[in-house]
């Protein structure tokens, strides 16, 4: 396969990148996850004016300027999707800084942009969709300060993500949740949560979670069925004691959570509104709902 780098196409072997790259050192570098989904008129990557701008808010937040057009971007990712051959798949563009300079002061250094892409299934577990999955709440919380800014899909961010997914999964179970710092339910390491009571939906509001593109058509699509979507703080009883409950992300796509830390949710399976937003957004993906 190829990967879209700094302009060129070139072979995935040859993708490479300096071991005195800056963020690989420091950490401070942005990037995004889509997802194209093959629909009636071909493949279609979903949402990517609305990741592309995220992407470059996330470069915006970092004061790291990426040297490239969003529409550069953007055709650069169809392209990638297209000489890949890929019906559908996950596509990861990725921002760094160069190899020039070590030290704290980015300011100099040039800025690399990666994309690639590859097929990519079912994000947690092949049952995941149907059954639902079972989530503990993580050690790590999410930060909304310092670091762990909110609105910036960075590779800073993650460090807390990856230790709360490696954490949980030692323990057998298939996500984390992460609260912030305040104890109140932030989201799962790279998904936003949803739970529904009593016919209304709640999902966090944005203090402490990435401002999901998934979460936003979800918000989109229960609005249009009529369903309330009240966007507040929560609490773990409030999942623990909620009808159904879901993650969305473009890796977990809506995934229903179907226990969190060994408390059955609802009927311990699938919701029915969680299954009818599903529905909706795969026939969105696919082209064959608008949104
Ligand atoms: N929260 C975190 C921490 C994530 O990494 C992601 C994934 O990108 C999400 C939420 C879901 O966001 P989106 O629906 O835009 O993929």
């Amino acid at each position: 396969g190829v990967i879209w780098y700094d302009g060129k196409m070139v072979p995935w072997r040859d993708a490479n990148t300096h071991v005195l790259t800056h963020t690989l050192h420091y950490g401070l570098g942005v990037f995004e996850g889509l997802r194209a989904y093959e629909t009636a008129h071909g493949s279609a990557i979903f949402r990517l004016q609305e990741h592309t701008d995220r992407l470059f808010n996330s470069a915006h937040i970092f004061m790291m300027k990426i040297p490239y057009d969003k529409e550069v971007i953007m055709q650069a990712q169809c392209d990638v999707v297209k000489q890949n051959k890929l019906t559908s798949g996950y596509i990861r563009p990725i921002a760094f800084y160069g190899a020039e300079a070590m030290g704290l002061s980015a300011k100099t250094l040039s800025v690399h942009v990666a994309i690639a892409a590859w097929p990519w299934g079912t994000y947690l577990g092949p049952e995941s969709l149907d059954n639902g999955i079972r989530v503990k709440t993580s050690s790590f919380t999410r930060h909304h300060v310092n670091i762990n800014m909110c609105r910036a899909k960075s590779v800073t961010t993650y460090a807390n993500s990856i230790l709360a997914n490696q954490e949980v999964g030692m323990n057998g179970y298939d996500e984390a949740l992460l609260l912030d710092v305040e104890g109140y339910v932030a989201e799962g390491s790279g998904e936003n949560i949803f739970i529904v009571k009593q016919g209304k939906i709640f999902t966090p509001d944005l203090t402490s979670c990435l401002e999901g593109i998934t979460r936003a058509s979800i918000i989109e699509l229960a609005t249009e069925l009529g369903i309330p979507v009240i966007e507040k703080r929560i609490t773990r009883d409030e999942v623990y004691c909620a009808d159904e409950a879901f993650f969305t992300g473009t890796a977990a796509e809506v995934t229903p959570i179907r226990e969190l830390d060994n408390r059955i949710i609802g009927s311990g399976k699938r919701g029915p509104i969680t299954a009818q937003l599903q529905t909706l957004f795969f026939d969105c993906v696919k082209g064959k709902a608008k949104n």
